[in-house]
């Protein structure tokens, strides 16, 4: 059932006003894909009446008023992408498509929509019930961050947006904890996921530098970034408070990782896997050709490349469904009246993530002076792909399972450490789950650039691009790797590009089509490099490239030029989806 975007919908279910309404930048999905379906189904799991208006109309009240005024608080996104992001190539041109918008033209999602509809509601609804923030936009934002688009530091979101709370990372507890708060009229600022804004700084959190320190100062914006990058772990982490003028922005501690049984809770939740009709009369949404079928089995990435967003917005922590919640979706898939027999995507923010965690970060926390897999794995991360062949191979014996892909990304790297099942993991793929092309990501070949990303060496790509090929030889498919790479990333000059260049005519043997010229997204350590031209880890300079030819120029050296790339618009790839996602193929890659 879709949640109501209607008064005459509220009216057939009986109900006479609404406890949340939920606004968002995208299209109304009722997918598990969509974070905003998914937290409207939650709340209304726990009893709360619920709707949802999508992409209103910022010039009359007529789509925001429509469904009355909420008894608890409204909800409000940018929807699965950063707007800014989905707005702006990186060439910072305006995208003309979006695919979270009927019809797919870019014409319905405001440029920094978390404010523009708090605006919009503060505009028709005076004295209004509390407008909370939520999504990645918020999320990545909620502390001082770099803005591209701007090309300066900005304050956390709550004083941008005069809303009243943000609710960041994944919140389908803490959204919960908070309504019943306000249903039962009791404080909730010590909800863990929540920022708000106080006169003074809770006793025990850490002071960050404030918004003006860091805008004066470089080195205590990088102090800023470290100190809100290690304190993002459930277990470890202690609250952050950052001042701004005379007043501060409160960050409580995340929300626990969800359990194995609370994620199978969320996705046992049934999902129409469509549009909602009214929305459909405006176009059809093109996110939903890959998204209606595809299947999150996890969440959360501890691969933390320096330029992806999901580390901070999802956590360091692998948190994976249990095999019969994952089967049971595709039994339920098996009998969608639309379904074809394919699943698009089996998969998380990297699929091969999934059921491998480390047994301490479960227990203590993740480890703040070391990653886990990098510069090398971590030999305390037992890697082991035996429950993913396992689900994969009972998943193609269920009857009206045609296919299963995996289109989400994997680390090659992962697969070359897993001495018992990594060959076998792989053969499964190769032989059953791969839709003609296996995603991978180097992002650079330059030993200098991929220590600046994070990215494992060059070497283990070579290894795994032979795995891959022989065993696609021994069973006779026509099928290739697709290599992800980025071109004007902190650190790369035309030198580094020639020798991206030399790597993959050599040793690749191709001229690459998924070269992306880098986009700097908020509070990442890319965008820290990007922004101070400094190493955050080591305090050298270095070369940043900021002139946008000479950016597309990097692009060009390596990629096929297309009729004149600088200033040809994209199709929108949304960067940070927040639920499993996050990189839906063909339709965006993980926050970079
Ligand atoms: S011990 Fe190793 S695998 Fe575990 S959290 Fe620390 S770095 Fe990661």
């Amino acid at each position: 059932m879709f949640l109501p975007t209607t008064k005459d919908e509220m009216t057939a279910l009986g109900w006479h006003e609404l406890d949340v309404i939920l606004i968002s930048g995208d299209s109304y999905i009722d997918s598990p894909y969509s974070g905003v379906a998914v937290i409207g189904k939650v709340l209304q799991k726990a009893g709360f009446r619920v709707g949802i208006i999508a992409q209103p109309e910022l010039t009359t009240d007529a789509d925001i008023s429509r469904l009355g005024e909420p008894t608890l608080f409204w909800g409000v996104t940018s929807g699965t992408v950063d707007s800014m992001v989905a707005n702006y190539t990186a060439t910072l041109r305006k995208r003309r498509s979006d695919d979270f918008t009927p019809g797919s033209e870019n014409n319905r999602r405001p440029d920094r929509a978390v404010i523009a509809y708090t605006n919009l509601i503060k505009r028709y609804f005076k004295n209004s019930r509390p407008i909370v923030l939520g999504g990645i936009e918020a999320s990545l934002r909620r502390v001082t961050h770099y803005d591209y688009w701007t090309d300066k530091l900005r304050a956390p979101v709550l004083f941008d947006s005069k809303a009243d709370y943000l609710l960041y990372g994944m919140a389908e507890t803490s959204v919960v904890e908070l309504a019943r708060a306000f249903k039962e009229k009791k404080s909730p600022l010590s909800i863990r996921g929540l920022c708000y804004l106080a006169k003074t700084a809770p006793e025990g959190y850490i002071s960050l530098p404030s918004f003006e320190e860091c805008v004066f100062d470089q080195i205590a914006f990088t102090k800023m970034y470290h100190l809100f990058y290690q304190n993002n772990d459930p277990i470890t982490a202690k609250g952050l408070a950052q001042q701004k003028g005379d007043r501060f922005l409160v960050q409580n501690p995340p929300a626990l990782t969800l359990t194995q049984p609370q994620l199978d809770k969320i996705y046992a939740l049934t999902y129409e896997r469509d549009q909602h009709p009214y929305y459909e009369k405006q176009g059809t949404v093109k996110a939903l050709e890959t998204i209606r079928f595809s299947i999150p089995t996890h969440r959360g990435c501890y691969g933390e490349c320096n330029f992806c967003a999901i580390a901070v917005h999802e956590g360091r922590t692998v948190a994976s469904r249990s095999e019969n919640s994952i089967l049971a979706e595709v039994k339920a898939i098996s009998r969608h009246p639309k379904f074809k027999g394919i699943i698009n995507d089996l998969g998380g923010p990297t699929a091969n993530m999934y059921a491998i965690e480390c047994a301490k970060k479960l227990h203590n926390g993740a480890c703040v002076d070391k990653r886990c897999l990098f510069p090398d794995i971590c030999p305390v991360l037992k890697i082991d792909h035996s429950s993913q062949l396992d689900l994969l191979t009972k998943i193609r014996l269920i009857p009206g399972i045609n296919k299963v892909f995996v289109g989400s990304g994997i680390r090659y790297d992962m697969v070359l450490a897993d001495k018992q099942n990594g060959l076998a993991y792989l053969k499964e793929i190769v032989a059953h789950h791969t839709s003609g092309q296996l995603k991978v990501a180097p992002e650079h070949a330059a030993p200098h650039v991929l220590k600046m990303m994070g990215k494992p060496s060059v070497g283990s790509l070579l290894k795994f691009k032979k795995m891959f090929e022989n065993l696609t030889y021994a069973v006779g498919k026509d099928q290739y790797l697709t290599y992800y790479l980025i071109a004007a990333y902190p650190g790369s000059s035309d030198r580094e590009m020639k020798q991206l260049k030399d790597f993959v005519t050599n040793k690749l043997h191709l001229t690459p089509e998924q070269v992306q010229v880098f986009t700097p997204t908020p509070s990442t350590y890319a965008s820290v490099m990007y922004y101070t031209e400094k190493d955050p880890f080591t305090g050298e300079t270095i070369f940043v490239e900021k002139n946008i030819t000479q950016k597309v120029a990097q692009k060009e050296m390596i990629a096929k030029p297309t009729a004149s790339s600088a200033q040809k618009t994209q199709a929108v790839k949304p960067s940070n989806l927040p639920h499993g996602y996050a990189n839906k193929p063909r339709l965006q890659r993980k926050s970079r």
